[in-house]
């Protein structure tokens, strides 16, 4: 071997060997703005109607629901880069950076020549990325000079980011908590109420939209959409407070791009270039978060990447649902968005414990999708709990199942490079942590978890409502 050719090898050498465990930027590098991925997009999402008069909706009327300057995020399509208010970013700086780990351990396990990154966004109480957002909806409502805000939770990593942020700000915090999750996870409740939020199991009687639920649906185990009506009511009938909500809408998805664009500036500084990035989708907001600097550059023409929106196969909105005009809500309160989705009536299956359970998605992430700029997937239960167990084991952190549809198809990916013998580089975003999903986990351990896949016929009979949404 010539000289020339070892210090060629020792520089390979010392090139994989630069990449540490986990890439932290420094606090003088984190990003100051988010940014807005609908001002690349040609295609913009289609307009939010307003559910009384089925017209795109004004400012005006979506402030009676949401805070003022939510509201301009929300509306504004064309602005590239949003400032992030030193307040917000001050609060950022407790949890943030969020790690960016290379996962040699899970590399070595899979015997597969790809590189596997994966951003952890569970690094803080609440466990998930969700606080990315709940501190800036808190932060606008206060500015707003509001005394108190109202959500709905499912799972319960949004219900207590949001109460972190109100505790912060000091606002009032009413969280609709969907049933099942507020027996399954009476930790996180309690998580909740530390941090002084009221908590009410949904569907609950304390609402209009609630006791109609339950006449419609006597004992059921709620849902998200049946929630977020409860929430929204209460917005509207309590004065000095406004709803804030944790996925779907395109606000949300602007805050949640702090989470790709530091995933990107950490990539960049050690020159690499994902071929592959995976998220798993629920409302789309940290798939779309995670994904919208690296599509920017693609909408761009500056880089080509696949994008993998991952979503179970119980509740499939993006790979079996409809491109049509649907409430948010099952109460129909809330605006309407043109999104992929099952119909607001649908509800999945109860033996379905691997969150993700929304009917619908995101409209900037739908219509990526309808313009074939992004790939979705489904995975079943059970295969997700493998990964999980697996990534576990491998690379030590507990994931929360809902990431662990992410990490399913991360290890599918990272087992095609090996079988094509490809060095590709996958990033895929590991939002949070499992801690609170034991009772899931012991399912899976004791091998009583099922997969359910709903048939064409089950999901007619939300999606066939949908010819008579606004009619
Ligand atoms: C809420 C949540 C999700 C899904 O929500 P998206 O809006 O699709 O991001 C995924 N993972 C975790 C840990 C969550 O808490």
């Amino acid at each position: 071997m010539s000289t020339e050719e070892m210090q060629k090898n020792v520089n390979v050498m010392k090139k994989t060997q630069e990449i540490p465990y986990k890439i932290y930027l420094p606090e003088e590098e984190l990003p100051r703005a988010w940014y807005n991925v609908r001002a690349d997009m040609k295609n913009k999402p289609a307009p939010l109607l307003n559910p009384a008069t089925m017209q795109p909706i004004t400012a005006e009327e979506l402030g009676q629901v949401f805070c003022e300057d939510l509201v301009q995020q929300e509306l504004d399509d064309t602005t590239a880069d949003f400032p992030i208010p030193d307040e917000v970013f001050n609060f950022y700086k407790m949890y943030r950076p969020a790690p960016l780990v290379r996962a040699y351990f899970l590399e070595k396990a899979l015997n597969t020549p790809a590189k596997i990154y994966y951003k952890f966004e569970g690094n803080n109480t609440s466990g998930s990325h969700k606080l990315n957002s709940a501190i800036a909806q808190a932060y606008y409502a206060k500015k707003q000079g509001l005394k108190s805000v109202t959500t709905e939770t499912g799972a319960g990593q949004w219900g207590t980011a949001l109460s972190m942020a109100c505790a912060f700000f000091g606002l009032d915090c009413h969280v609709f908590m969907v049933k099942c999750s507020y027996e399954q996870k009476p930790f996180r409740r309690e998580v909740m109420r530390t941090y002084g939020a009221d908590v009410t199991p949904s569907p609950s009687m304390t609402t209009e939209a609630g006791r109609k639920i339950l006449a419609e649906f006597p004992g059921t185990s709620g849902s998200l959409g049946c929630a977020i009506s409860e929430a929204v009511e209460r917005a509207m009938n309590t004065p000095s407070c406004r709803y804030v909500l944790g996925s779907v809408l395109t606000q949300v998805l602007l805050h949640q791009s702090i989470i790709g664009l530091e995933a990107k500036a950490a990539l960049d500084k050690y020159g690499v270039k994902p071929d592959v990035i995976i998220g798993c989708a629920g409302g789309g907001s940290n798939v779309g978060g995670l994904i919208s600097p690296f599509m920017g550059a693609k909408l761009r023409g500056e880089e080509d990447y696949r994008f993998i929106a991952v979503e179970p196969a119980s509740c499939p909105s993006l790979t079996r649902g409809r491109y049509a005009y649907d409430y948010c809500d099952t109460g129909r309160i809330c605006p309407l968005a043109k999104m992929y989705t099952l119909g607001s009536s649908f509800m999945p299956s109860a033996s379905h414990s691997g969150g993700l359970r929304y009917h619908g998605m995101s409209p900037v992430v739908s219509q990526l999708y309808d313009d074939r700029l992004i790939e979705a997937t489904t995975v079943e239960q059970t295969k997700v709990f493998e990964a999980a167990r697996l990534f576990a084991r491998t690379e030590g952190t507990l994931p929360a199942p809902e990431s662990s549809h992410a990490i399913c198809v991360a290890i599918n990916e990272a087992i095609r490079c090996r079988e094509e013998n490809k060095a590709e580089t996958i990033l895929f975003g590991l939002t949070g942590t499992g801690y609170f999903d034991m009772v899931s986990y012991g399912k899976f351990n004791d091998g009583q978890m099922g997969d359910y896949i709903p048939t064409d016929e089950e999901l007619a009979i939300s999606l066939n409502k949908l010819d008579l949404v606004g009619k």
